[in-house]
């Protein structure tokens, strides 16, 4: 099962008793899906690579920025230099650290349409997002399609972390009934955030993930673990069995899957940004998109992206039609700019 060189490669693993070559060769077999490849996403891809998951499927709708380079350990100042989609930049790192393994890029934002085919025949999903809307989309289609995912999140010098096996343990919305409030809930904008409590919650993520890939259940920790690496705070409150009553785990309406729930703009965090999506899923061809825009601002890009400047606004443009507006919170202001140079 585990070649003359794996054997080499994982040995340290391998001798350790909870994985042994069984639990190795499982993993190799295995394929993970990371939701989210900014700061707990690059952690987790880093250290999953490394263990020798054999598929990874990084899924992530941004582009690297010198801003992340304090906590998003994946990244370098050429990445952000040349401004790389973190799915590609992700991947090519990736691939230095293991050849072998199946590294897949998805530059996309997780929205109803297409959070099901992501997480399709993976073993474990990992929550590498910002934000509850894509958690609650990430709930509904594991606990839809039964597979495990590992929700975690880190701002300030707090994270907290929970693993949700469908049938098994509460799902997120037996714990999180609503989204906590925008304007109450600290975020990355208003808090900051310091890298070591990225690496304890994705640490705890990833172990987790381990667990669960290697058939060692009974090591879980069951439980909603918060910590404060700041104010030395470290609780695990338990979660026992899922609440009976849920409305995603016991009565299965999976109501972020609905076309109709969907954002089609949304503001981004602590980035003066916003970010608008086509209506319906469609590409663009950047190099025709890039000729028209030419006459009416400044136009550079790589090839995944294109970036034309118009006024006060800076426009990033992906494949997939989304365009991420800087210069703006204001959400028809971005609206306006996207149907006036891009279309609707
Ligand atoms: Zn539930």
């Amino acid at each position: 099962m585990i070649t003359k060189s794996q054997n080499v490669r994982y040995s340290r693993q391998i001798l350790f008793t909870g994985i042994g070559e069984e639990g190795q060769s499982r993993m190799l077999n295995s394929r993970v899906v990371i939701i989210g490849c900014g700061a707990l996403g690059s952690a987790q891809a880093e250290s999953l690579a490394r263990a020798g998951i054999g598929k990874l499927r990084i899924v992530d709708r941004d582009f690297v920025e010198f801003s992340n380079l304090q906590r998003q350990t994946m990244f370098t100042e050429r990445d952000a230099a040349e401004r790389l989609p973190k799915a590609i930049a992700a991947a090519n790192h990736l691939r230095e650290i293991d050849s072998n393994i199946e590294i897949k890029s998805e530059i996309a934002d997780v929205n109803y349409s297409n959070v099901e085919q992501l997480i399709e025949d993976c073993d474990v999903v990992m929550d590498g997002t910002d934000n509850f809307v894509t958690r609650y989309l990430i709930n509904d289609a594991c606990v839809k399609h039964k597979i495990n995912w590992i929700y975690g999140a880190a701002v300030g010098s707090y994270g907290v972390t929970m693993t949700i096996r469908p049938d098994v343990t509460p799902c997120l919305r037996c714990i999180f009934p609503e989204a906590p409030a925008a304007a109450s809930a600290p975020t990355c904008d208003t808090a900051g955030v310091i890298m070591p409590i990225v690496s304890v919650v994705a640490a705890v993520q990833v172990s987790e993930a381990l667990k669960l890939l290697t058939g060692n259940e009974e090591n879980l920790h069951g439980s909603l673990m918060q910590f404060d690496v700041w104010r030395n705070e470290w609780r695990s409150i338990s979660t026992g069995k899922p609440s009976g009553d849920c409305e995603t785990c016991s009565l299965r309406k999976f109501e972020s899957l609905a076309a109709e729930s969907a954002e089609f703009a949304a503001v981004l965090c602590g980035r003066h940004a916003v970010q608008v999506s086509p209506s319906h899923p469609m590409r663009v061809d950047l190099t025709q998109l890039s000729e028209r825009l030419a006459p009416a601002g400044e136009v550079k890009g790589n090839d995944y992206l294109l970036r034309f400047r118009t006024g006060e606004f800076e426009m990033t443009i992906f494949q997939d039609a989304r365009s991420i507006i800087r210069g703006t919170d204001d959400i028809s202001t971005a609206r306006s700019l996207y149907a006036k140079f891009i279309g609707n």
